[in-house]
């Protein structure tokens, strides 16, 4: 069904069945709330990003577990249609795929149910060090590092492709920074982009700015962070230099997923060679994109060409010309 190229980019963490429900009001204990409508795709951070990856044209795999079910069948279906290398996903002959049952009220308010199921048995002596060395990036999900044997798989995906010279990402979830923020420590001297977003920065440091944050995270071993800052935009610091990156204006419906997306867009302008301010543009693209529809869908190529060339031609973005350039010819 699909013939994938060899990946280049590699996300590992969860693979997760998305059941989107939107019910008129949130049922009393015991009652029932019946969905108008229901929404299912494949999701989990690692997934989005690598959806969205593949989407802008990035040779993409995915590394994770689902189960030996229908939801699997499904979403990797769907994965694959989207472009993901899937070989790399293992199958868990026991335990489930991942779900999140994620309800939504008119008011707009979510509340989600979520079982880990296969991806938190996802198995490190079940990686394929080859792919992994075959590749240019590995991008982990800090839900990959909460539970073992997940967590060991992480581990040695990230020693493996340290040791082969690839570049290394880590997007945090304040989960993890939270639950382990010693082990999150250790592994800033190997990781080159981290994406937190203000709270996990805020867990990680405590500092009067955010550019004293962002320094003190320098100060333990990280070279490039992209700071999340939702409708704000980013900001993105790397040696010495710190830029804002502002956003890109939208009618937002949904920023589940926003950063999943974001994420994918500043490995995609790092893959391809960009500067450092088109990155952070990009990323800002893909995350607005995916923040201004409903169910957090992956932005791909289709949906940011149209995008950027519209703001190619807004005065408001004329300092940023050669930026938007640089990504048109990317991806025209
Ligand atoms: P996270 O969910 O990981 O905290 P954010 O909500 O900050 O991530 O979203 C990631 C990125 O998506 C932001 O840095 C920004 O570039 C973009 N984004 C999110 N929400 C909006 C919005 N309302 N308007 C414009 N861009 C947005």
């Amino acid at each position: 069904m699909c013939k994938p190229g060899r990946p280049k980019v590699i996300a590992l963490g969860d693979i997760n069945l998305d059941m989107i429900a939107h019910i008129p009001c949130y049922p009393q204990p015991g009652g029932d709330g019946i969905a108008r409508t229901l929404l299912t795709r494949s999701g989990g951070s690692a997934t989005n990003t690598a959806r969205a990856l593949a989407r802008c044209g990035i040779a993409t795999g995915l590394i994770s577990r689902a189960g030996n079910d229908v939801f699997a069948r499904e979403c990797l279906a769907e994965l694959c249609m989207a472009g993901v290398d899937v070989s790399l996903v293992q199958r868990d002959p026991i335990v489930p795929s991942g779900m999140m049952f994620i309800v939504v009220t008119p008011d707009g308010q979510r509340t989600m149910f979520g079982y880990r199921g296969a991806n938190a048995r996802t198995d490190p002596e079940a990686l394929d060090p080859d792919a992994i060395r075959a590749a240019r990036w590995l991008h982990i999900s800090g839900y990959a590092l909460l539970e073992s044997p997940q967590a060991e798989a992480a581990l040695r995906a990230l020693s493996i492709a340290h040791d082969a010279g690839l570049a290394i990402s880590l997007d945090l979830g304040l989960e993890i920074v939270l639950r382990k923020p010693d082990l999150v420590r250790t592994l800033f001297p190997y990781v080159d982009v981290l994406f937190p977003n203000e709270d996990e920065l805020g867990a990680l440091v405590k500092a009067d700015s955010l550019k004293k944050a962002l320094l003190r995270l320098h100060q333990i071993g990280l070279s490039t962070i992209a700071l999340k800052l939702g409708a704000r935009g980013c900001m993105l610091s790397e040696g010495g230099e710190v830029l804002h990156i502002p956003a890109f204006s939208i009618v937002a419906v949904d920023s589940t997923g926003a950063g999943d997306a974001f994420a994918a867009g500043f490995i995609a302008g790092r893959f391809c060679g960009l500067s450092l301010r088109a990155c952070g543009l990009w990323a800002n693209a893909m995350g607005a994109l995916a923040a201004s529809v409903e169910g957090g869908e992956s932005p791909g190529r289709s949906d940011i060409l149209p995008f950027l060339r519209e703001r190619a031609c807004c005065l408001q973005w004329r300092d940023w010309q050669s930026e938007l350039d640089e990504i048109l010819a990317t991806l025209e």
